[in-house]
Order: C-alpha cells, then sequence, then structure tokens
C-alpha cells in the first residue's frame, strides 16, 4: 500500500452494539457475510499485501472492498462503491488476513451488487466485460475456422477497434487458437474408452494389475484409478498441449480418464461481476461433476485458477445440491499426484533434454497452499531446473490486464516478477495458469511451458503427438 493513504469512507458512524440483521447483499441469503466482517481487526495485512493498491494510490484496498463496506451498506444509503470494479480478484487479501475473513467472497459479492445495480446494461464497459467473461463462447465460434480467426485478431484494425471501441487493450497478441481443440483430439483418439485401455496397459506394465489376479480386483483397481478431468476453456481452445499431458501423464499413472462436458469454471465472470453467467455455468458444472464423484471419480484440473473456482469460489457463493462434494474432491494435477503416487521414486533417473525454467507462482495456487510443489516436482527430474521468481503477482488476473483501462497497472504489478524472470539463469518460463503465462510471455518474450509438459517428459511417456 502506498504511504499516502487515499480518502476513504470510515464505519465509524456504525454503533458497535446496535447490530440489526439486515439483509445486505440480496443475494447472500444462505451465505451470511457478517460473522467473518466481524472477525476482521483492522490489521491491514490485506492491505500490503494487495498488489493493485501497491501501484495505484487511488484504490482503498481490500480492507475497505470487504469488512469496511459491509458495514457501511448496512446503512439504506449507502451504494456499492465503484472502486471495487478495480480489484484484479487475485485473492491474495484472502491468503494473507490472519483472522480467516472472506474477503474475496465479499468482493464477488459487492461487485455482483454493483455490476446489477449500477453498471449501465447497453454501455460499451458492460458489453466488453460481458464477452471477457465469456470467453468460452467466443473461442467455440473462433475456434471453428481458427486460422482465420488467428489472422484476424493480429490485424493492427483489428486490435485498434478493440482498443479504441470496446476497451480491450492493443498492447497484448490475441492468444492464438490451437487447429485442433483438445476435446476434438480426445474424441479422435477414442475418448474415454481408449484411455481406460491405455491405464490397464499402464497398470499391467507397472505390475500394479495383471491377469493373474481375479477379474473383481482388477476392476476394484480400476475403480480406485478414475479421475475427471476438468480443463477449462483456455486448454481446449488454446493450449491443447497442456491438457495432452494431463491426460498422458494421468494414463502413465494407471488413472482412468474421462473428460465431460463442462462450461467454465466461472473465474472470469466472478471478477466481473457476472454472478448470473458464473451462476448458470457453475451449476452446470456441479451437476455434471457431482454425478461422477459419486460414481467414484476426483475431480482433476490442470488450471489452479479453476480449481479454486470448483474448490472455494462455488461453495463461498452457491448452494447447489452437491456444491461441497464437488469442491471436497477436486485437485489440482500435480497436487493429486503428489498425494497419490510416489513422483520422488517415479522420477529417479529421469533425464530430460529440456531448458531450465524461470517458475512463477499463481496466485490462486498460492491461495489454495500449493506454492511450492511445481519446485519439488521440477527438482525431482534429472536434468532440468525450475528458478523460483518470488511471490509477486503477475498482474494480469484473467480479464483484468486485458482491460485498456487497466493495462498499465496490470504491467506495473508485473514489473517485479518481469525483472527477477530477467535475472533468473532461465529464459523459458513455467506456470500453472495460462493468463499468468500471457503476462510473463508478455513481460519478457520468453516461451513459458506448464509443469504438467515437463512432469510428462520426463514420463517419456513416449507416444506420437496424435496419441
Ligand atoms: S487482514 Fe483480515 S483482519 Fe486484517 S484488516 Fe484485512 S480483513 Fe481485517
Ligand atoms: S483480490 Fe487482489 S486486487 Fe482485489 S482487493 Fe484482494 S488483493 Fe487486492
Amino acid at each position: 500500500m502506498s504511504d499516502s493513504e487515499p480518502d476513504r469512507p470510515t464505519d465509524d458512524h456504525v454503533p458497535d452494539d446496535e447490530f440489526e440483521p439486515v439483509q445486505v447483499f440480496p443475494d447472500a441469503e444462505e451465505m451470511d457475510l457478517r460473522p467473518g466482517a466481524d472477525n476482521c481487526y483492522k490489521c491491514s495485512t490485506c492491505d500490503t499485501n494487495c498488489p493493485v493498491a501497491e501501484v495505484d494510490d487511488e484504490f482503498p484496498g481490500p480492507k475497505f472492498q470487504g469488512p469496511e463496506q459491509w458495514r457501511l451498506k448496512r446503512g439504506d444509503d449507502t451504494d456499492i462503491d465503484p472502486s471495487i470494479t478495480k480489484c484484479s480478484n487475485c485473492m491474495r487479501c484472502d491468503h494473507a488476513c490472519p483472522s480467516e475473513v472472506p474477503l474475496s467472497q465479499m468482493h464477488n459479492t459487492a461487485r455482483g451488487e454493483y455490476v446489477e445495480e449500477h453498471l449501465n446494461k447497453r454501455s460499451l464497459e458492460y458489453v466488453r466485460n460481458r464477452i471477457l467473461s465469456n470467453y468460452g463462447t467466443m473461442a467455440r465460434i473462433g475456434s471453428k475456422v481458427p486460422r482465420l480467426t488467428n489472422f484476424v485478431m493480429g490485424l493492427s484494425v483489428t486490435k485498434w477497434v478493440n482498443d479504441r471501441v470496446l476497451g480491450i487493450t492493443s498492447e497484448r497478441e490475441f492468444p492464438k487458437f490451437a487447429t485442433e481443440t483438445f476435446r476434438e483430439w480426445w474424441d479422435e483418439r477414442g475418448g474415454a474408452a481408449a484411455s481406460r485401455e491405455r491405464a490397464r496397459e499402464a497398470r499391467a506394465t507397472s505390475g500394479s494389475e495383471s491377469e493373474s489376479e481375479s477379474e473383481s480386483e482388477n476392476e476394484r483397481k480400476s475403480e480406485d484409478k478414475r479421475v475427471a478431468y476438468f480443463h477449462g476453456d483456455y486448454a481446449n481452445y488454446n493450449t491443447p498441449e497442456v491438457a495432452k499431458a494431463m491426460v498422458r501423464v494421468f494414463e502413465t499413472f494407471g488413472y482412468e480418464v474421462c473428460v465431460p462436458d463442462q462450461r467454465c469454471s466461472g473465474t472470469p465472470m466472478f471478477a466481473n461481476g457476472m454472478l448470473d453467467d458464473a451462476r448458470r455455468a457453475a451449476r452446470f458444472n456441479v451437476d455434471t461433476f457431482r454425478e461422477l464423484v459419486d460414481d467414484g471419480y476426483d475431480v482433476i484440473c490442470s488450471c489452479t485458477s479453476c480449481s479454486m473456482a470448483l474448490r472455494q469460489e462455488y461453495p463461498e457463493l452457491f448452494d447447489f445440491e452437491g456444491t461441497e462434494t464437488v469442491a471436497a474432491n477436486t485437485y489440482d494435477a500435480l497436487e493429486y499426484l503428489r498425494i497419490h503416487e510416489d513422483l520422488e521414486a517415479e522420477l529417479a533417473g529421469s533425464d530430460v533434454d529440456a531448458p531450465d525454467f524461470a517458475y512463477h507462482t499463481p496466485c490462486h495456487a498460492r491461495n489454495q497452499g500449493l506454492d511450492g510443489q511445481t519446485l519439488e516436482v521440477v527438482d525431482a527430474i534429472g536434468g532440468v531446473e525450475a528458478h523460483d521468481v518470488g511471490d509477486s503477482c503477475s498482474g494480469i488476473s484473467g480479464t483484468y490486464g486485458w482491460k485498456t483501462e487497466h493495462y498499465e497497472t496490470s504491467m506495473a504489478i508485473g514489473e517485479e516478477m518481469f525483472q527477477h524472470m530477467d535475472s533468473a539463469d532461465a529464459d523459458t518460463g513455467l506456470t500453472e495458469c495460462p493468463t499468468c503465462a500471457m503476462q510473463m510471455e508478455h513481460g519478457t518474450g520468453y516461451e513459458i511451458r506448464h509443469p504438467l509438459e515437463v512432469l510428462e517428459a520426463a514420463l517419456s511417456t513416449d507416444v506420437s503427438p496424435d496419441q
């Protein structure tokens, strides 16, 4: 936080002993935020950990956006402060708060209320935010003709129009669509039936399943090793190589993978206050994955923002039947393997022909307690090293850094990471988050890889690119 504190409303006028249990945020009937707000003892740790407040003196910070605004809102005549739209939803404040105040839940709820009640639905800002929030819809159309879309999105005139009319920055290169989506590859490959076959072969090769055992015993082992993959939109449309690596790595360990229909995790929708869109997507995902969890599958994500949405944001904001069940059975891919497999033994003797990496931990990984795990896994791989570039935020926060009005803030936040990448003894980046990867590439020009791709190389899955 900067030294010069901006003027901001205070809650001094709220008498501490006159609490009236009024409904403040209309959508929060089942999720009463008051106990969390009351936990705040104004230590300001959240403010000092907020990357936006660090570079933007006019942003009041998470303490104001969360508990203070909540208290102010108890009066009938106070509206949500527009500064809520400056919060990038990085969730570092959540992680920093020593008192378990549900800051991001408060921010998401307040942002939803602000958009619903104060943002003109015919404004270009609303249209732009809706487009960015629903990236999957745009990507589904664009990826029908990927080469043409890539060509058009790369034209200067397209970037100029996006910037000047919609407020989508022309400073960034639009991510390229793959010529074959992950789901097209998956279907072509034979879907879940092919995965079952490969997983069985892997179990037979490793000796964990054999013909000498009864069919029912082998069936039990197969039931123990079933995962449902939540790939998200970006891995499907833009980086299918990450999703393929995820499938191959899990099959190598004998897991049968299924890839059910799914919608966006909702992360960009939460960040833009599009709670109705997020609710529809979350309901679809919960209905789908709850059935699979009931059938014995665990849910695996290759993007840490997706796993955080399913684990934390869904239960904080929605109460569909099965929400808690899905949350309790969702894992990040590396986290899951570290729990269930002896990765160190598996990787002993591996020798990968790969560059050294400058590794960035996404804020949303940190928020799930996953910081450190990738470095440990890569450390166990022979022939490759990953250098930690510190605990700063990349600054892009999904759609945030794509908005013209936030671009400079996004890059100012990312500066520390760029400098650390530059001084690390590596010129390839590594991270789990696709938008952090965009920012890393944008700020340094490095190629960026996903840890699952490195793990795939280390396990020598030895398959042709089509398989
Ligand atoms: S860190 Fe938690 S307790 Fe401290 S001011 Fe922020 S919300 Fe309040
Ligand atoms: S989510 Fe990130 S940007 Fe928003 S208030 Fe918290 S720390 Fe600041």
